[in-house]
């Protein structure tokens, strides 16, 4: 049995693009690296959620948290986890900006492409940059609805990230100490 490594057998990780997402990323490699990293087979839809619902005017951003509660509203049962992907800028009241947020060991987070692309920096578009920098963000969202806080080690991608250089510095995978804490996250499950 293909699946036989994993607690059900009908659970999967769900990538849901949330908006025009898609037109931006190869989504293979994304892909391939939640099956190698957290051990689950994905599901790619497209997600009916209208990102406009969760506009701030005041702030021209969009309110992750209130994406991630509609995420939840449609979470497929075979969803192990779901990790949404979008282009909008995120934030959460607290803070100016945020690239992802994710519910800490519960099933939803989200990562926006917003700030991963050097356009946003005034600079020209590097397609391998921002498909590396969206893995990473994609890892690190999903590793804290496995129940993993931030990681004193740079070379973590539990490393928490307070600008894009901090991105592109830190490690794309997990450490041995988070890896040790997702593989019991997992059996958790
Ligand atoms: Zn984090
Ligand atoms: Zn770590």
């Amino acid at each position: 049995m293909i699946f036989s490594r994993y607690m059900k057998k009908d659970t999967y990780i769900h990538i849901l693009l949330i908006g025009e997402a898609d037109k931006l990323i190869g989504l293979r490699e994304v892909e391939e690296n939640i099956k190698k990293d957290f051990g689950f087979p994905t599901k790619t839809l497209q997600s009916k959620i209208n990102p406009e619902d969760s506009y701030d005017p005041a702030r021209k951003q969009y309110h992750s948290t209130k994406i991630l509660k509609k995420m939840l509203d449609e979470l497929p049962s075979d969803a192990s986890k779901m990790i949404g992907i979008t282009s909008p800028d995120l934030f959460i009241p607290i803070l100016t900006f945020v690239f992802g947020e994710a519910q800490l060991d519960g099933k939803v987070g989200i990562v926006s492409l917003a700030r991963l692309q050097q356009e946003f920096y005034g600079l020209p578009p590097n397609q391998a940059l921002l498909q590396r920098r969206l893995i990473k963000e994609i890892k690190h969202e999903l590793g804290h609805t496995f129940g993993l806080v931030h990681c004193s080690l740079r070379e973590c991608v539990m490393f928490v990230a307070n600008n894009i250089a901090d991105v592109d510095a830190k490690g794309s995978s997990f450490c041995e100490g988070c890896r040790g804490l997702l593989r019991r996250g997992r059996k958790g499950d």
